[in-house]
């Protein structure tokens, strides 16, 4: 299997991030964890800039532990950084602009909690097995 490593996504800091903060990194357990990965604060600012609506984050990097305790798949993207859930609105055409946006920047792996309510953005190379054809 071809890893896919994502070489044309530019990386941007979280420190550098316009509308997201070191804090919605962390994990949720006050332990200290924040892995921000540049590609992925990149596509997630430039699909909030498009939106032009906010991203409510809850949950970005965690630990093994959070994310035992939280009910986490074993190979959780969240546990290396790569996955950041996104609370649904209860405005469908915030939403639109939301999914829209997530769509556009191309993030390859974009589920819908219908349930819960969030969207799941993910960009672990270790889960992307197909390629865009762009
Ligand atoms: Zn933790």
């Amino acid at each position: 299997m071809e890893k896919i490593l994502f070489n044309g996504i530019p990386e941007l800091s979280i420190e550098d991030a316009e509308n997201f903060d070191i804090w919605e990194v962390e994990c949720n357990d006050n332990c200290g964890q924040a892995i921000a990965r540049g590609k992925v604060v990149y596509l997630l600012q430039v699909a909030r800039t498009r939106s032009g609506v906010p991203f409510h984050i809850t949950s970005w990097n965690r630990c093994e532990l959070w994310n035992a305790y939280v009910g986490g798949v074993d190979d959780s993207s969240h546990v290396t950084g790569w996955a950041v859930d996104i609370v649904m609105s209860d405005n469908s055409a915030t939403n639109y602009k939301i999914l829209e946006a997530l769509m556009h920047v191309g993030f390859p792996i974009i589920q819908i909690n219908t349930e819960k309510r969030y969207f799941h953005v993910d960009l672990n190379p270790d889960k992307i097995w197909w390629r865009l054809l762009l």
